[in-house]
């Protein structure tokens, strides 16, 4: 008998079932975090020490990698046929205006119709239920996509119940996240944000975290003004993380040395973007053990400049990839964002072996995680770190013939290759398709929302 069709029976019953008695369609209960023997694929681990393994298996128990390597014996998991199938482990975002998704593609041709504009004059209309539309579109997307953790920079909790919201997409989903508590868009840098709430939520966090899957963090608007001055210093009595947007534009220079001058960089503080960074603010990052979240659709499409990958790798910061918003860049293709990062630097430098493709899908994985102190947790498919990895099928017309893995998924695989994602050891998408998302019903209710908002902030 073919192993693949054991196993597809086998792996049917198991997660089929638990999807079928468990979810409600608005999920808040995830499929069963079984045992699972991931048979004969082709293993990149991201771990250094373990190396690729081809014809080799993943063991997975209690959410965790159990173990990985060759013949592995686990009579009682469930198996799941890897032939022919890449398996890495899941692909970690660092930066996601995950709001903003249900005005994917808007951002226009004409000023008044570009991002800021956008996103400002429809987000100042938004009620709470459209962060949980949009949110659950974009947790949902990156499920599909093969991502399995993202950082929501969530700067539009226009009041608690936006936060709430919010973290219910999260939770229902059962996707991995940081969750960054910013303030309305559009609103004065001059405005404080509502410490009160995020010390709120950061207290009673075992409410929230949706058994450990996500975490706090402080969306921070920088060191221009004294109320985020004091955002920062509120965060940083509650041990929050804080990521902040700098030196985006030529004009917006100093950003990272303003910081730095105020004693408030650190190993907790994620910059974004910074392309108009000097070589000392790339010397500050470095020595305080700050990290980097670069985003190259966004800062090629709204033209803040090209990303200074290898500027800040060569110093030894971490560098994780983003989203940052659909507004502008329209999908969350992570393998086409790890492409341009990699295309990008090479033409920057004109250096056809600056970025080479292991390294970019180092930046997807382990280093992203790094990049968010997670790399004790995920980024890697070690034994001992929790269980969140994908399978990328390579039967398939865009790839079909078996050349170097990380060039194949730097280059060449797209999302539609995607056949397995899980996260915590639960299954969430398999033969291609989400197993515990209604995906009808969350395209309804964005379109639903997306079309009701336009309507309040009479948008064209
Ligand atoms: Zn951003």
């Amino acid at each position: 008998m073919g192993g693949a069709v054991a196993i597809g029976a086998l792996g049917a019953g198991g997660w089929r079932l638990a999807s079928a008695q468990d979810s409600d369609n608005g999920g808040g209960v995830m499929p069963a975090s079984n045992e699972y023997l991931i048979r004969g694929g082709y293993v990149l681990t991201m771990d250094p020490a373990l190396g690729d393994l081809s014809d080799a298996d993943v063991h997975v128990r209690d959410g965790q990698i159990a173990a990985v390597g060759a013949s592995i014996d686990a009579p009682d998991a469930t198996v799941i046929d890897a032939g022919g199938m890449l398996v890495l482990p899941g692909l970690v975002e660092t930066h996601w205006h995950m709001w903003t998704t249900m005005l994917r593609s808007m951002a226009g041709d004409v000023p008044e119709h570009g991002y800021f504009p956008t996103s400002r004059g429809i987000g100042a209309h938004y009620v709470a239920e459209d962060m949980y539309a949009s949110t659950r579109l974009s947790a949902a997307e990156a499920i599909h996509s093969g991502i399995t953790f993202v950082h929501d920079w969530c700067h539009n909790v226009r009041d608690p119940e936006y936060a709430e919201a919010d973290l219910r997409a999260l939770t229902d989903t059962g996707i991995r996240a940081r969750f960054a508590y910013g303030s309305p868009t559009g609103a004065s840098n001059d405005s404080p944000l509502d410490m009160a709430d995020v010390a709120r939520l950061a207290v009673n966090w075992n409410d929230y975290s949706n058994d450990g899957l996500l975490t706090l963090g402080l969306a921070w608007r920088g060191a221009g003004t004294e109320a985020s001055r004091q955002d920062y210093v509120a965060a940083r009595e509650l041990d929050l993380p804080v990521s902040v947007h700098v030196n985006n534009f030529p004009t917006s220079r100093g950003g990272i040395q303003a910081i730095e001058d105020a004693g408030m960089l650190g190993p907790h503080v994620q910059v974004i973007h910074a392309i108009w960074t000097s070589p000392e603010e790339i010397e500050a990052l470095a020595r305080r053990g700050a990290s980097v979240s670069l985003s190259p659709w966004t800062e090629l499409r709204i033209g803040f400049g090209f990303p200074i990958t290898g500027d800040f790798l060569d110093a030894g910061i971490p560098v994780g990839l983003s989203v940052d918003t659909p507004t502008l860049t329209g999908n969350a293709d992570m393998f086409a964002i790890m492409k341009a990062i990699q295309n990008v630097e090479n033409s920057r430098t004109q250096d056809e072996f600056r970025l080479p493709a292991r390294r970019v899908l180092e930046l997807a994985t382990i280093e992203g995680a790094r990049s968010m102190g997670l790399e004790d947790n995920i980024g890697s498919l070690t034994p001992g770190k929790r269980a969140d990895l994908i399978m990328v099928d390579t039967r398939a017309l865009n790839l079909g013939v078996f050349t170097e893995p990380a060039h194949m998924l730097v280059e060449a695989a797209q999302p539609a290759n995607i056949d397995t994602v899980m996260i915590d050891g639960r299954i969430l998408k398999r033969d291609g398709v989400l197993t515990d998302i209604d995906v009808d019903e969350v395209i309804d209710d964005a379109q639903r929302a997306q079309a009701a908002v336009r309507e309040r902030a009479d948008w064209w």
